[in-house]
C-alpha cells in the first residue's frame, strides 16, 4: 500500500506528466477532478480530456451530462468506466485508491472511436482528424492504469515530482538570469510568457502594465480571446492595494467585476510591484497553481517587474540627459529672440514641447490693471487669445498667479481645488498652471493643455517645465530692460516737445548719409526751415500757443515729407530735414510742398503777423554738388535760407555758390 500521498510537496498534476511519457495512455488527453472542486471544476475537467484547448460550447450539454454520468459512476462504483459521448468520443474516468482521494478521479478522453467489425472509425464529428480506438481498447487502458495507480501514485511519484521540481527551479534560476538581461520591456514580457506556457503549462495568462498618468494595458494574453477583454481600471487598482505585493486567488463575482465578459472560472494574481512600485499584474487564469509553482511563478513576476521598473528607469534617465540637452539648446535660442513676440512665442512652444502640450497660453502679469493678459497662445486663435484678461484671483490662471503655487490637474471635473466643467475647446481634462516668478514678483502665468497622447500630464512633466519657467522669467526680464533701453535710446535723440528726432541723431545720420552717398555715387539734400516772425508770434499769442504751432508745424512736415525723409527739430523754430537719394530739383519739390502746407494752415491768432499767416522759409543745399563735408552742407542750406528771408520770407531757395560769395562781400544780411 503506498504512503498517502502530502499534496504540499508533491504536485499531483505531475502524475498526468508522468502517464503521458508512459507509452500506456497512447494518444488519450489527461485530466484530474476533484470532487470538493464541483461542478465547475468538472466540467473543466470534462473539457481538458475531451477536447483540450476547445471553448467551452463546443461539447454540447447531452455530451457533458454522459461524461459527468460516467465519473459519478465511476467515484460511486470505485472502479474505472468507460463510455463513448453523443459526439462520437470515448473517454475514461478512475476513481483513485481511498487513501489518495485528492484529487478523486483521472479522466481520459478525446479518442474517437472504432468500430470493431470493420476496423473503420465512425464518422468524425468535427473536422479535425483525431485518434481511434476501440471502446475494448480504452477499457484495457483504464484498467491497466487503475492496476498501476497504487504504484505510479508511490515512489514514482515522488521521484518525478522531485525531478520536476529541480528541473523548474533550475529552468526558473536560468530564466531569472535572462529576465536581467532584457534589453527591453516587450522582449521581458516575451519571456515571461514563454516560461508560464513551457515551464508550468498555464493555459490562460493576463499580463497588464501600469504607468503613472496612463490607462493600465494589456501586454499579454495567452489563451485568452481578445475580443473578450474588458478591465475595470479601478476595481484594479483597489485588487493592487489591498494585494501589497503578494499573491492572491480572485474567484467569482470579484473576478467577474474585474474582467466584464470573461468566462472564466478563478484567476491567481500576482502583483509586479518593485520597490513599492505597482509596475503592473500578472494574472493566471483557471489553474490552480501548487504552491511549488506559485512560489516559483512569483519569484519570475518579482524579476520581471524589477526588470521593467529599471528599464523604466534607464528610459527615463535617458530622456532626462535628452531633454536637458534639449533645454540648454532651447534656452540658448531664446536668448537671441529679437523681440518680445518672439520671445512669448518661442517661450510658450518651447514649454509645450517639454510636456508634450499641444495647447496652452503664456500670460503676463499688468501691475497697473492687476490682470492678467495673453502674451502667446497655442490651440487658440490670437486675436481671441489677445482680447482675453483675467482679473487677479479669477480664475484658474487667476487664482495661480494669486497664490503662486503650480497646479498639475489629472481631472479637470474631478480635483475639488478646480472642480471646473472642462471647457469644449480643450481635447483632455488635464493640465498645468504655473506661476511665473522673479523671486517674489509675479511675471505671469504658463498654462499647458491637451497632452500629445491623451494621458494626464505628470509630476515630471511638470518639475521640467518648472526649470524652464525659470530661466524663461529671467528672459522675460532681460526684454523688459532691453525694452527701457530702447525707449531710453529713444528718448535720448528725440525732441519732448514735437517727437521728431533731435540734433544730436541729426548729426549722425548726416554723416552715415555722407559716407553713403559717397560709396554709392548718389546725392542727398538737405532742407532747412524756419518759421517766419516767429518771435513775433510768441509775442502776440504767447508762448504756449507759440509751443501748440510748434508741434503743428512738426506734424505737418512730418507729413509732407516721404517716408525716407528724416525730420528733424534742429533747434527753436528750425528744422532740417534729411533728403536720402535725392537730387536738388526732387529736393524743391518737397521743400514746396512743406511750404505750402504751413501756408495752409490755419494757426491761431496767425492773421496779426506781417504776411497775416503763419509761415516757413526754406534752404536747400546737396552733397555732393553744393560740399562735400557735413558742416559745408548745413552752412550752404542756411546760406540759401537767409537768402529766403532775404527776399521776403515763405519761399525756398536753393543754395547756389554765388551765395558764398554774396556773403564775403557782405550782401547777405545774416549768415550762421
Ligand atoms: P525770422 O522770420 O527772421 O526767423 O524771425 P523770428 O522771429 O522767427 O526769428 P528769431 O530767431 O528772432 O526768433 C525765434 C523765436 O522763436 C524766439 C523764440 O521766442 C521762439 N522760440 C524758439 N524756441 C521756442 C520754443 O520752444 N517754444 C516757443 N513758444 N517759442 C520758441
Ligand atoms: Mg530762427
Ligand atoms: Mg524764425
Amino acid at each position: 500500500m503506498p504512503q498517502p500521498l502530502d499534496a504540499s510537496l508533491i504536485d499531483l498534476r505531475d502524475l498526468l506528466d508522468l502517464l503521458r511519457r508512459h507509452p500506456l495512455p497512447g494518444p488519450l488527453n489527461l485530466a484530474l477532478y476533484a470532487e470538493k472542486a464541483g461542478r465547475d471544476a468538472l466540467r473543466y475537467g470534462i473539457l481538458a480530456a475531451c477536447q483540450p484547448g476547445a471553448a467551452m460550447q463546443c461539447c454540447t450539454p447531452a455530451c457533458l451530462q454522459s461524461w459527468e454520468d460516467l465519473v459519478s459512476l465511476a467515484l460511486l462504483s470505485d472502479r474505472p468506466q468507460t463510455a463513448t459521448c453523443p459526439n462520437g468520443y470515448l473517454g475514461f474516468a478512475i476513481p483513485f485508491p481511498a487513501s489518495d482521494r485528492t484529487p478523486d478521479c483521472l479522466l481520459g478522453g478525446g479518442i474517437r472511436e472504432r468500430l470493431a467489425d470493420t476496423g473503420a472509425p465512425a464518422p468524425a464529428p468535427a473536422a479535425q482528424a483525431t485518434a481511434a480506438a476501440t471502446p475494448l481498447e480504452v477499457r484495457r487502458i483504464a484498467d491497466e492504469i487503475y492496476r498501476r495507480l497504487p504504484e505510479l501514485l508511490g515512489q514514482q511519484l515522488c521521484d518525478f515530482s522531485l525531478m520536476r521540481t529541480t528541473e523548474r527551479l533550475a529552468a526558473t534560476r536560468e530564466m531569472t538570469r535572462e529576465l536581467a538581461r532584457s534589453p527591453s520591456a516587450s522582449a521581458a514580457i516575451a519571456l515571461l510568457s514563454e516560461a508560464l506556457v513551457v515551464l508550468f503549462d498555464l493555459p490562460r495568462v493576463l499580463l497588464f502594465l501600469r504607468q503613472t498618468g496612463r490607462r493600465p494595458t494589456i501586454h499579454s494574453r495567452m489563451g485568452v480571446a481578445a475580443e473578450s477583454l474588458d478591465l475595470d481600471e479601478e476595481f484594479l487598482l483597489e485588487l493592487l492595494e489591498r494585494a501589497d505585493g503578494c499573491p492572491c486567488p480572485l474567484a467569482g463575482e470579484e473576478l467577474a467585476a474585474l474582467l466584464p465578459g470573461s468566462d472564466s472560472r478563478s484567476a491567481m494574481l500576482f502583483p509586479l510591484r518593485e520597490d513599492h512600485h505597482d509596475v503592473g499584474l500578472l494574472m493566471v487564469l483557471d489553474v490552480d497553481l501548487h504552491l511549488r509553482d506559485q512560489v516559483l511563478v512569483e519569484l519570475l513576476a518579482g524579476r520581471l517587474a524589477t526588470r521593467l521598473l529599471q528599464l523604466r528607469q534607464e528610459e527615463e534617465r535617458r530622456r532626462e540627459r535628452h531633454t536637458s540637452t534639449r533645454m540648454i539648446g532651447m534656452i540658448g535660442t531664446l536668448a537671441l529672440a529679437g523681440s518680445r513676440e518672439e520671445l512669448f512665442n518661442g517661450l510658450l512652444d518651447m514649454s509645450a514641447e517639454l510636456a508634450q502640450a499641444t495647447s496652452g497660453s503664456l500670460m503676463l502679469f499688468d501691475e497697473q490693471s492687476q490682470k492678467l493678459h495673453i502674451s502667446a497662445a497655442r490651440g487658440m486663435s490670437s486675436p481671441l487669445a489677445r482680447s482675453m484678461a483675467v482679473p487677479l484671483g479669477e480664475g484658474i490662471a487667476g487664482r495661480v498667479a494669486r497664490n503662486g503655487f503650480p497646479l498639475l490637474v489629472n481631472d479637470i471635473e474631478r480635483d475639488n481645488r478646480v472642480a471646473a466643467p472642462n471647457r469644449p475647446r480643450f481635447r483632455t481634462k488635464s493640465f498645468i498652471s504655473l506661476p511665473l516668478k522673479d523671486r517674489d514678483r509675479l511675471i505671469g502665468v504658463l498654462n499647458l493643455a491637451d497632452k500629445r497622447d491623451d494621458s494626464s500630464f505628470t509630476e515630471t512633466d511638470l518639475n521640467l517645465v518648472q526649470a524652464f519657467a525659470g530661466q524663461a522669467v529671467l528672459m522675460i526680464d532681460r526684454t523688459a530692460v532691453l525694452e527701457r533701453a530702447d525707449q531710453l535710446e529713444q528718448l535720448s535723440v528725440t525732441d519732448p516737445l514735437t517727437g521728431l528726432y533731435n540734433r544730436r541723431f541729426l548729426e549722425e545720420r548726416l554723416d552715415e548719409e555722407r559716407s553713403r552717398s559717397q560709396r554709392e555715387g548718389q546725392s542727398f539734400s538737405l532742407i532747412l526751415a524756419d518759421l517766419d516772425n516767429f518771435k513775433m508770434y510768441n509775442d502776440i499769442c504767447g508762448h504756449l500757443a507759440g509751443d501748440k504751432a510748434l508741434r503743428k508745424a512738426a506734424l505737418l512736415m512730418r507729413r509732407s515729407a516721404r517716408d525716407m525723409d528724416v525730420v528733424v527739430r534742429f533747434g527753436g523754430e528750425e528744422f532740417c530735414l534729411i533728403l536720402p537719394n535725392t537730387g536738388k530739383k526732387e529736393a524743391l519739390f518737397v521743400a514746396e510742398r512743406l511750404r505750402r502746407a504751413i501756408e495752409g494752415n490755419v494757426f491761431p491768432g496767425e492773421t496779426n503777423l506781417p504776411l497775416g499767416r503763419l509761415t516757413v522759409s526754406l534752404g536747400i543745399a546737396s552733397c555732393p554738388e553744393d560740399s562735400e563735408t557735413v558742416h559745408d552742407l548745413i552752412h550752404a542750406a542756411d546760406l540759401a535760407l537767409y537768402r529766403a528771408k532775404d527776399l521776403g520770407r515763405n519761399r525756398t531757395v536753393l543754395y547756389d555758390p554765388a551765395l558764398a560769395r554774396a556773403q564775403v562781400a557782405g550782401q547777405l544780411r545774416r549768415g550762421r
